[in-house]
Formats: structure tokens, C-alpha cells, sequence
């Protein structure tokens, strides 16, 4: 199948209120194109110089969503239009995104990646790391950046039991944080991929980034 026509069985199979995130990378821009015709708005990428190049050539009103772990001498490239950033996990990151939002008169919505996987290659705060950090409370002095909510990735395995787990924590930290530091503004929680979005939507995610289920394989 195509993939606008599998962009339709997610979406038929995603909640109204669940934003999807058509995960890009890798594929050229002329397939995305066509996922765009379609209606699709929200792509995400996880390479900042190949973002940069798809924004030049695709059309001006896509929500380009950064995903991929971020150097911060690469936000340059994409400070001037990136929609949000879901992978911030560290206070130099958040300084450098908040420069470079300023240097372009923006304020970047952002989210903080928790590392909940058993996996330890995977990016993000510990959770008691990120509690401390915002305990703290560094990031209030940056203007430019909001910190919308949070992003996590599973570990990758076919137990359910031990992923629905995972989702559940960082669904319940998500609530927690919000009640203690943000309020409503804090109201993206970023998790679930091709192979685990249904227990992620289940666990409360509001938002889903999707590749090879729309893309087909990298
Ligand atoms: C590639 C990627 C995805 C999408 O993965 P699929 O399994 O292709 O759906 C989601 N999130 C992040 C952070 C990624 O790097």
C-alpha cells in the first residue's frame, strides 16, 4: 500500500484528540509531498542538516517536529522554523534552543525526553534527574522556550506488559509535573511509534510519531 493510504489506516485508527507525527526520515521529499497533498501537517525528523533541507524544498506550513537526540551546535538549522523539539535532555541544550529562539525573535515549544527504556543507549533525563533539574528551576529564566510536556521512548520488545509499564510512568510523571510546576500549558505527551502506539494511547499519550508504518521500512 501507498503510503496516503497507509497514512489513512493510522489516522482511522488513531483518537481525534491524538496529534499524529509522520515520521519522515530518511524518505525524499517528493514521497513526503505526497503524504502532504493528503493533508498530513506534522512531520518529524530526527537529523537537524536534513530537516533544514526538507523545510527548503517542501511547502512553508508544514509543523516540522525535531526527534532525534540534538547537538547543541546544530539547533542553528533549525531554530528559525521548527515547530517543536522533543528531545531536550540536558539545561545546556534548553540554553543554546533558548538563544537561538531569541536570535530569531521565537518562542520554541519543547519537550523534556525521559529515558524510561531498559536500553541504555537511549537518550533522555532519568526521572528523578529531571525532577531535581526542575526542582531547581534553571529553566524559568529562559523567555524563548515553553516546555510543553514530555517525550519517551519504550523499550523495544513484544512485552506489552513491560511497555504499558513504561507508558504508565511517564503518563503519571507527565500529570505530576504539570500539578507541580506547569499547569495546563504543559499538555503534550509525546510516546508511541509504529510498534507500540496502541498501548501508548491507551497509557494517555497525546501525541504519536509514526515511520515505517506510514513509510513502509528504512
Ligand atoms: C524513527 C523514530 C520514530 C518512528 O519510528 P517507527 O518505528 O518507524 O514508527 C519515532 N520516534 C523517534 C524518536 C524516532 O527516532
Amino acid at each position: 500500500m501507498s503510503p496516503v493510504e497507509q497514512l489513512k489506516l493510522v489516522r482511522n485508527a488513531l483518537p481525534a484528540d491524538v496529534t499524529l507525527i509522520a515520521v519522515s526520515k530518511t524518505h525524499p521529499a517528493d514521497v513526503i509531498r505526497t503524504v502532504y497533498d493528503a493533508g498530513q501537517r506534522a512531520f518529524g525528523e530526527n537529523r537537524p542538516q536534513e530537516l533544514r533541507e526538507k523545510y527548503d524544498l517542501l511547502p512553508k506550513d508544514i509543523e516540522w517536529h525535531m526527534i532525534g537526540h540534538l547537538q547543541t551546535n546544530k539547533v542553528k538549522y533549525i531554530a528559525p522554523f521548527v515547530r517543536m523539539i522533543h528531545s531536550v535532555d540536558s539545561d545546556k541544550l534548553l540554553a543554546v534552543i533558548d538563544k537561538e529562539a531569541a536570535k530569531n525573535d521565537r518562542i520554541i515549544d519543547v519537550l523534556m525526553e525521559v529515558h524510561i527504556a531498559s536500553e541504555e543507549t537511549k537518550s533522555g533525563w532519568e526521572p528523578d534527574e529531571l525532577r531535581a533539574y526542575l526542582e531547581r528551576g534553571e529553566w524559568r529564566r529562559y523567555r524563548n522556550v515553553r516546555i510543553r510536556g514530555l517525550m519517551t521512548i519504550a523499550t523495544q520488545t513484544e512485552d506489552h506488559t513491560l511497555v504499558r509499564h513504561e507508558f504508565q510512568t511517564v503518563h503519571d510523571m507527565f500529570a505530576e509535573l504539570r500539578e507541580k510546576y506547569f499547569g495546563t500549558e504543559f499538555d503534550t505527551l509525546s510516546m508511541g511509534m509504529t510498534h507500540d502506539y496502541p498501548v501508548a494511547v491507551e497509557c494517555g499519550a497525546t501525541m504519536v510519531r509514526i515511520g515505517s508504518m506510514i513509510f513502509g521500512a528504512r
